[in-house]
């Protein structure tokens, strides 16, 4: 068996052909120097510039449109990458664009439709800016939230200093809490991901009002806008592509609402691009946050592949509607580029 398969490559080998290529898809975010991420959602400029030359250097960027091509006719070219950012944050154009310009690399934005144009931040970052930069807090917090009360308390982290700050920024939401104003800011991340949109803007209209002195609003923490959207589309080389209007966890919504969340943000960024939305992102994107009729949902929509959150690579037998992606940290170009050759190599 094992002989007879070594025979096999050796010809495929002297043919110059893979048995089956390998193509990784980049799941980023922000391209921004931030001094608070607790979801470690930002490259700086200076480290995606890094990144984009080691992907010229180890690998073959190309477009998710052509990757869904590719996978359509059932051939994957080897060792290939597409470079995609989800959500849709105004620095993708300001500060990543022109990198992906000058460097020639592709990458498809995913746009949550429904905050186009807003001048607030998207509700992880508000609740960021609330709880875990430096002023005073209330003591105590109860809200309500799907039908429970939920009681904190802040103790010592009541008042949080310009130190304090300081010390904690490198914290992950993934990492043990250092103070209670960290486990509050996770319990209600994991709380206020799961309901409708309605209900959460209530309860961060409860949290606003609690927090009296709010700092002060942070102007490149928002999405862009629809003139932006215009800007970052045009010349090709960024496309741009759906990823709902309220970014849901869509296995918690009826199929009815997972439908019109899916239609119509391709419909409005079609309108806003004047380009077709043909590859779909489902938000937060792990097994739990989507199901079976999602997908089918999203086929039956009109898009061509749609890309998840599970860690892997993409080979020919890939379902072009559940295609894997690997998140990229803050790394330098080094540490992507062997890692790079771990995923295409392993
Ligand atoms: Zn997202």
């Amino acid at each position: 068996m094992v002989r007879g398969l070594g025979r096999l490559r050796s010809v495929i080998g002297r043919l110059g052909a893979r048995p089956d290529g390998k193509v990784l898809i980049l799941i980023y975010h922000r391209v921004a120097t931030l001094q608070s991420d607790p979801w470690g959602l930002a490259v700086t400029p200076g480290r995606f510039a890094e990144h984009l030359q080691a992907l010229r250097q180890h690998a073959r960027p190309m477009q998710l449109r052509e990757l869904s091509k590719s996978l359509r006719d059932g051939k994957i070219p080897d060792r290939s990458v597409v470079v995609t950012f989800d959500d849709g944050y105004e620095d993708n154009l300001r500060n990543g664009k022109p990198l992906l310009v000058s460097h020639d690399v592709p990458a498809t934005v995913f746009v949550a439709s429904g905050f186009i144009g807003d001048e607030r931040e998207f509700w992880w970052d508000e609740l960021d800016r609330l709880l875990l930069w430096p002023g005073t807090l209330p003591q105590e917090l109860s809200l309500s939230i799907a039908g429970e009360t939920y009681h904190w308390e802040l103790h010592e982290a009541t008042e949080y200093t310009v130190e304090d700050f300081r010390s904690h920024r490198g914290w992950r939401a993934w990492n043990k809490s250092p103070t209670p104003r960290h486990s509050l800011y996770t319990s209600l991340s994991s709380l206020l991901r799961p309901i409708g949109e309605v209900e959460r803007q209530n309860k961060m209209n409860e949290l606003r009002e609690w927090v009296i002195a709010a700092p002060r609003r942070r102007p490149h923490h928002r999405p862009l806008s629809s003139e932006e959207i215009t800007r970052l589309n045009q010349e090709g080389l960024v496309e741009v592509g759906a990823h709902t209007v309220t970014h849901p966890v869509l296995s918690a919504l009826p199929p009815d609402s997972q439908r019109r969340e899916i239609a119509r943000s391709k419909a409005r960024l079609e309108k806003v691009s004047d380009h077709p939305v043909t590859s779909f992102a489902y938000p937060y994107g792990k097994h739990h946050d989507y199901t079976p009729e999602t997908v089918d949902i999203v086929r039956r929509a009109g898009f061509g592949c749609a890309c998840c959150t599970i860690a892997g690579v993409v080979r020919k037998s890939s379902d072009p509607f559940q295609l894997p992606r690997v998140y990229v940290r803050n790394w330098g170009g080094d540490r992507l580029a062997h890692l790079l050759n771990k995923w295409f190599d392993g």
